[in-house]
C-alpha cells in the first residue's frame, strides 16, 4: 500500500474543541497519518470546519453579527487548537468556501440526474418571529407518545421518533413563539433505493470495528427512508436549480454538503501543491487507494450509511475502505458522577484551557490510553496527571534520562561501544520485532494496543538498566558498563522513532538528545544501534511532573 486517503470528521465551526472531539476522532486520525508518513506512504490527510447549519446562524443572530464571521472566528481557533496538539492535517478547509459550493452543487446535480432525488411538498412549522422554518431540533413541546417534555424529532424521554407537527403545545426553541404550519417543497434523497446495495457492501466489510458495523447493519435492517436534503435557510450552499421557482431560498442540508467537503478540500490541497484539481480522482476514484474516515459515535451512521449511499447515487466514487468510529468519552470530576462531555452542561474540558497550562503530549498519551475504541471511556483530569507522573515521567522519561545522564557523566558525552556477544538476546529480539508488531496494531487501528507495545519496551528498558546496574559496572568493568548504555541508547532510539505517532513533541526532543539526523529517524532504522563515539548534547528531562 503506497497511498491512503485519511479524513477526520468535520467539526462544527460554532464552538471550541474539547477533549471528547480530540480523543474520538482527530487524535487517532493523526496517529494513523503520522504512522503512514513514517512508513513512507503517500497520504492525503483531509479535514476542515463544517461551516453551515443552524447553530452558526443562531449564534450570529444572538451576537448581532453574520454566520460568516462566527464561522471564521471558530475556524481560526480550531486551527490553533489542532496545531497546539500537533494534529497536522495536510489541509484544513471550510465548507463556506466558494469552491465547496460548486463541488457540492455539482454532486447534487449528478445525484439528481441519476434519479436519486425527488421533489416533494410537505407541511412544516414556521417561526413567524424568527421568520424562518423551524429545524426539527428547535421545536419544543410535549411528546404525543409519552406526554414527556420533548425537543426535536425524537423524544428524549421515550426515544420514539415523532412527526414535529404532532408535538403537543409546540413552541419555537429560538424565540418561544407559537409556530405556524406552512407548506414548503424539498428534495428528498432516495437512499431507500440503495438499501440492498448498501447491505451487500456493508455485510462483506472486513476489519471494521464490531460496534460500527453492527450499528450500521442494525439501522439498515430497520429500513432506510427517503430523506430531505434541502432546507429553507439563509445560510448554506444554494440549491443549484436557478430555473426552478421551488428552489428559491433553499440550501443543501448540512449533512448532505458536509462530507462532500472532504472532496472539495482534496481538490484545494492539490491546487495548493501546484497540481491539477481534477487529479482528486486519483484519490477518490481509484480502487487502489484506500479511504479511511475517522469519526466519533455521533457520526457513525452518517459515514457508514448515508455517505456511502450518496457516493453510490453519484456513481463515480469508491466507497470507504473503513469507517473508524469511536464511542463517546464521558467525563468525571472528583467526587461527582460520570457525565457526558457537553458544552451546555458546562462539563466539557476545552483544549485551549488545557494547552494554556500543560504540554500537548501528556494529553495525547492519556487520550490514547483511554481511547474509546470498543466502548465508552471516562476522562478524569486527576487520572491524566497520575498517568503523566507515573508513566511518562516515571517510566519513559526516566529511562531515557538516566541512560543519557550516564553517557554525559562517564563517557564524556559520547556513545560508548557495544559489547557484541554480551547483548541481551531476548531483549534484542523483542526490540527487532517491535516495528512490525506495532505496524500490525496500527494498520488494524488498534491504537491503544500500539501505545501499550511502546510503553512495554520502555519498561523492559528500565528493567534491563536495573538488572545490569551500570552504576556498579562502571566501577568494576567500564567496558561492560558502556555496553549496557549502548543497548539502552538503542532502545531509546526505538522508543523515539516508534513513539513518534503518539508523542511527536517528545520524540522530537529525544531525536535531538540522540543527535539523530533526519534519515536516522526512519521507521526501518528504529532498532539499529547508534554509532560509537557520536557526541550527544547534555540531557534534559523529557517530561515534567504535574502536581
Ligand atoms: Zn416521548
Amino acid at each position: 500500500m503506497h497511498r491512503a486517503l485519511i479524513t477526520a470528521a468535520l467539526p462544527y465551526a460554532n464552538g471550541n474543541l474539547h477533549m471528547g472531539h480530540i480523543g474520538g476522532s482527530y487524535l487517532p486520525a493523526d496517529i494513523y497519518a503520522r504512522y503512514c508518513r513514517a512508513r513512507g506512504r503517500e497520504i492525503a490527510f483531509i479535514c476542515g470546519s463544517d461551516d453551515h447549519g443552524v447553530p452558526a446562524l443562531l449564534s450570529a443572530r444572538e451576537e448581532g453579527s453574520t454566520p460568516a464571521s462566527v464561522v471564521h472566528r471558530y475556524h481560526e481557533r480550531q486551527i490553533e487548537d489542532f496545531s497546539g496538539l500537533g494534529i497536522e492535517f495536510d489541509i484544513y478547509g471550510g465548507t463556506s468556501s466558494p469552491n465547496h459550493a460548486s463541488v457540492s452543487q455539482e454532486f447534487f446535480l449528478k445525484v439528481l440526474e441519476n434519479g436519486f432525488l425527488e421533489k416533494k411538498k410537505s407541511k412544516q412549522l414556521y417561526d413567524p418571529e424568527a421568520k424562518m422554518f423551524l429545524p426539527d431540533r428547535y421545536i419544543q413541546g410535549t411528546c404525543p407518545h409519552c406526554g414527556g417534555k420533548t425537543l426535536g424529532d425524537q423524544c428524549e424521554d421515550c426515544g420514539k421518533d415523532q412527526d414535529p407537527l404532532e408535538i403537543i403545545a409546540a413552541r419555537s426553541a429560538i424565540t418561544g413563539a407559537v409556530p405556524e404550519i406552512r407548506e414548503t417543497t424539498h428534495w428528498y434523497f432516495r437512499q431507500d433505493l440503495l438499501q440492498e446495495k448498501l447491505f451487500d457492501w456493508l455485510s462483506t466489510r472486513e476489519g471494521w470495528r464490531t460496534p460500527v458495523k453492527n450499528f450500521a447493519l442494525g439501522m439498515l435492517r430497520q429500513g432506510l427512508k427517503p430523506r430531505a436534503v434541502t432546507r429553507d435557510l439563509p445560510w448554506g450552499v444554494p440549491v443549484p436549480l436557478p430555473n426552478d421557482p421551488d428552489a428559491a431560498g433553499k440550501v443543501l442540508y448540512v449533512w448532505f454538503d458536509a462530507p462532500i467537503g472532504y472532496v472539495t478540500f482534496t481538490k484545494d490541497w492539490l491546487e495548493a501543491r501546484g497540481r491539477d484539481r481534477e487529479r482528486y480522482a486519483d484519490w477518490w476514484k481509484n480502487p487502489d487507494v484506500p479511504i479511511y474516515h475517522f469519526l466519533g459515535e455521533d457520526n457513525v451512521v452518517f459515514h457508514a450509511l448515508m455517505w456511502p449511499a450518496m457516493l453510490l447515487a453519484e456513481g463515480t466514487y469508491q466507497l470507504p475502505t473503513n469507517v473508524v468510529g469511536n464511542s463517546f468519552i464521558n467525563i468525571q470530576f472528583p467526587g461527582k458522577d460520570e457525565t457526558k462531555m457537553s458544552k451546555s452542561r458546562g462539563t466539557a474540558v476545552w483544549i485551549r484551557d488545557y494547552l494554556a497550562r500543560y504540554d500537548p503530549d501528556p494529553l495525547r498519551y492519556y487520550l490514547t490510553l483511554i481511547a474509546p475504541e470498543a466502548q465508552r471511556a471516562t476522562f478524569r483530569m486527576d487520572d491524566l496527571f497520575r498517568r503523566n507522573n507515573d508513566e511518562l515521567v516515571g517510566t519513559l522519561g526516566n529511562f531515557v534520562h538516566r541512560s543519557l545522564t550516564f553517557v554525559q557523566k562517564y563517557f564524556d558525552g559520547k556513545v560508548p561501544p557495544s559489547t557484541p556477544g554480551d547483548e541481551p538476546s531476548e531483549l534484542m529480539t523483542s526490540l527487532a520485532h517491535l516495528p512490525q508488531r506495532l505496524g500490525e496494531a496500527l494498520d488494524s487501528f488498534r491504537f491503544k494496543s500500539g501505545l501499550a507495545l511502546v510503553m512495554r519496551m520502555a519498561r523492559e528498558g528500565n528493567r534491563y538498566f536495573d538488572h545490569q546496574a551500570p552504576w556498579r559496572q562502571r566501577k568494576e568493568n567500564l567496558r561492560q558498563c558502556g555496553g549496557t548504555i549502548n543497548v539502552c541508547l538503542r532502545i531509546a532510539r526505538s522508543l523515539a522513532v516508534l513513539g513518534a505517532p503518539f508523542l511527536p513533541f517528545t520524540s522530537e526532543k529525544t531525536f535531538d538528545l540522540l543527535a539523530l539526523k533526519t534519515e536516522e529517524r526512519a521507521w526501518e532504522k528504529a532498532s539499529e544501534p547508534l554509532e560509537q563515539g557520536r557526541s550527544l548534547p547534555p540531557p534534559r528531562p523529557l517530561f515534567a511532573k504535574i502536581e
